[in-house]
């Protein structure tokens, strides 16, 4: 899943980045408000994590742009604490939830992770379930039947792709876009690589290539 960060304090944005790729998520950050009305609005994020207080141009105007402009990616706004007029602001605005400065690291994961599966339709459960394997994301773990099949970042990152896309034909491109961030060089050959790691662990067919298509999450087997 990739991110959009836009937040001016660059020791807090250092911090945060380095907490979500931890966390498996491809994240491109910006500082400046007119930038993030461009950027959230022409580059396929799968949620974007907004700082109120901007240069350039205030949050909650960034936000009002990119609702007005039929932008549907969930939005989680960071808040001055105790500013229960900039929450009701920002939810009117569009905000999907907030998180009121300082907050636990941990919180941001969880809240996070629930807006996700939210904006996919799916429960907000300990685990992310679809079609047979449970996916832990906070041991970056996934489970069949009780038994724990370990992966590498780069499979964990793959598979919760496919698991909040169940069923859905994806293509390669689809795929790099949405796994890695603006900086990084994307090379669907790394991702084939990465798909049969998970064949080889998961079963064959968990995974399905369509032909000229792309890749579809079928789940269970074995
Ligand atoms: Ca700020």
């Amino acid at each position: 899943m990739r991110l959009l960060l836009v937040e001016d304090n660059v020791p807090l944005a250092d911090e945060l980045t380095q907490s979500l790729q931890r966390q498996g998520y491809a994240v491109d950050w910006l500082a400046d408000g007119r930038d993030a009305v461009y950027q959230g609005s022409s580059e396929p994020y799968d949620l974007i994590i907004l700082d109120l207080g901007l240069p350039g141009l205030p949050g909650l105007e960034v936000l009002a742009q990119w609702r007005a402009s039929g932008l549907a990616t969930p939005v989680l706004i960071l808040t001055a604490r105790g500013s229960w007029a900039e929450r009701i602001e920002g939810l009117k605005a569009g905000a999907d939830d907030y998180l009121s400065k300082p907050f636990h690291p941990e919180e941001l994961q969880l809240r996070i992770q629930s807006l996700l599966r939210r904006a996919r339709g799916l429960a907000n459960q300990p685990t992310l379930d679809a079609a047979g394997l449970q996916l832990d994301e906070g041991r970056q773990c996934v489970t069949r039947a009780g038994v724990d099949i370990q992966l590498t970042a780069a499979e964990f990152r793959l598979l919760r792709y496919f698991m909040l896309h169940p069923q859905q034909i994806l293509s390669k491109s689809h795929l790099a876009e949405h796994l890695y961030d603006g900086e990084t060089e994307r090379d669907s050959n790394v991702l084939e690589v990465h798909v049969n790691h998970l064949r080889r662990k998961l079963g064959r067919s968990v995974i399905e290539t369509r032909r000229g298509q792309g890749y579809r999450y079928a789940g269970s087997s074995e």
